[in-house]
């Protein structure tokens, strides 16, 4: 790597998740030779706010909440990413969040940069009344940074349809007119899309199918693990199991279930929502989370939340297909030993990159204010879908290098190209 790559990541301290997140650009950049200056430009964000939010308590007195918005990159449109509620938020995290939010968008071609945020609070010790108080005061922070042409938040942890409704009215009360396009994931109901919902599992369902497709695997007899039940991984798992597929095992934070003659998924997701646990469920077998990631099948799916496969389980994995649905499921370290068993990764800014897609639906119907039915939603959401998958698998081939890679490589390549054609002006 040119020296110049080198100097610059020392000035970011290794820990860092921004740092890990990077680790990964920098050897898609090394590959691709990438322009040292452009290199320089996108290894930073364009921009990171900090905000110190009063709120009036139900009890009369006043907090002050620390809250963020990095916005990573503009190359190729409005900047876009979800904004989460969680006590654990950092600077560090939101950065890394947000560059991520650039690849993946990059990766399946949406106009859109990438941008995330974040308020430090424990939204379970809030009212509703002070989470919407919280919400309003960042939003009118935020007035001058995000609009449908700056900037456009969404949902992310801890955060609903209820928060963005929220936003969307402060931001309009402002403007003085009504501006469904300056969040997206709201209520269908007041500018919302179609499809949002399921659209993280439909995704998958579609990247699944070509990935089958490529390796010859009939979909009654390829068997599915999946980690996490809810948005993302109930609905894959409900999605997969309509499509034919057999979904072995599923699990949640309170247990995992496995049936070797295929769960019955409708009837598990219906215990699970009366029980809120898999506790007592007894049309399958109980076991451990971890002995759930070692089953053998031809996909896993993790769907809960990050650093699941590590250094530690890689090797026991035993899937043909690695189908990230949640952000960051695998380590770095773990994708060596990953690639080394010939695991074909579906990388998760390519996997799970469904939901943002369909945001991007929701910004566009919201600026025609013609809104699609479902059928047009998922039918386009099909074809960004399955085109990424190939673009990725092409770019995996055209280099020699694994999918993960390619996806980052995919994604660079394109902001790069966007931001020289641009012009810098510097
Ligand atoms: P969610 O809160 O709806 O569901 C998470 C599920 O994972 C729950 O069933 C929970 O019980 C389970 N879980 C959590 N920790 C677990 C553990 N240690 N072991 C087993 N199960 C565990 O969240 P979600 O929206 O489905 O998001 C899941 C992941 O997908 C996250 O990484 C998120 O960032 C990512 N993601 C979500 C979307 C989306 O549209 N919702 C889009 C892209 C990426």
């Amino acid at each position: 790597m040119p020296s110049a790559f080198v100097d610059d990541a020392k000035e970011i301290k290794e820990e860092n998740p921004f740092e890990s997140m990077m680790q990964r650009f920098d050897e898609a950049a090394g590959r691709l030779n990438l322009d040292p200056n452009i290199y320089k430009i996108l290894r930073w964000p364009n921009r990171e706010i900090t905000l110190y939010i009063p709120v009036m308590m139900d009890d009369g007195n006043y907090q002050v909440f620390t809250g963020y918005r990095v916005q990573h990159n503009f190359a190729r449109g409005p900047a876009k990413g979800g904004l989460r509620y969680s006590p654990d938020v950092s600077l560090d995290e939101v950065r890394a969040l947000a560059a991520w939010m650039t690849w993946k968008c990059a990766v399946v071609n949406i106009p859109f940069g990438g941008a995330k945020g974040g308020i430090i609070c424990d939204p379970r010790e809030m009212s509703p009344i002070e989470l919407e108080r919280l919400t309003r005061r960042y939003t009118a922070e935020l007035l001058d940074f995000i609009g449908p042409e700056k900037d456009v938040p969404a949902p992310d942890m801890n955060t609903n349809e209820q928060v963005m409704a929220w936003m969307m009215d402060t931001y309009s009360m402002h403007a003085r007119h009504t501006v469904t396009a300056v969040v997206t994931g709201k209520p269908i109901e007041i500018g919302g899309s179609r499809g949002r919902k399921e659209a993280t599992g439909r995704g998958l369902l579609f990247v699944c199918n070509e990935a089958c497709k490529k390796f010859g695997f009939r979909i009654n007899d390829t068997r599915v693990v999946i980690q996490g039940a809810g948005n993302v991984g109930g609905t894959a798992a409900l999605l997969m199991h309509q499509e034919g597929y057999k979904v072995i095992g599923i699990a949640d934070i309170t247990g995992s279930l496995f049936n070797s003659r295929g769960l019955d998924v409708p009837g598990l997701l219906a215990y699970l929502k009366e029980h809120k646990t898999v506790e007592g469920y007894s049309e399958a077998e109980h076991i451990s989370t971890a002995d759930l990631l070692e089953l053998e099948c031809e996909i896993l799916l993790p769907a809960a939340t990050e650093n699941q496969i590590t250094k530690q389980n890689a090797d026991r994995i035993r899937c043909r297909i690695l189908a990230e649905g949640a952000n960051g499921p695998t380590t770095a370290d773990a994708d060596e030993i990953v690639s080394a068993k010939n695991i074909f990764v579906i990388p998760d800014i390519l996997a799970n990159a469904g939901g943002v897609t369909v945001s991007y639906f929701e910004w566009v119907q919201d600026r025609m204010g013609f809104f699609w039915n479902e059928n047009t939603v998922n039918t386009r959401l099909h074809e960004i879908m399955v085109s990424s998958f190939h673009d990725v698998v092409g770019f995996a081939d055209k280099y020699r290098v694994n999918t993960r890679l390619a996806a980052y490589m995919l994604a660079i390549d394109r902001v790069a190209y966007d931001t020289r054609l641009r012009g810098i002006y510097a």
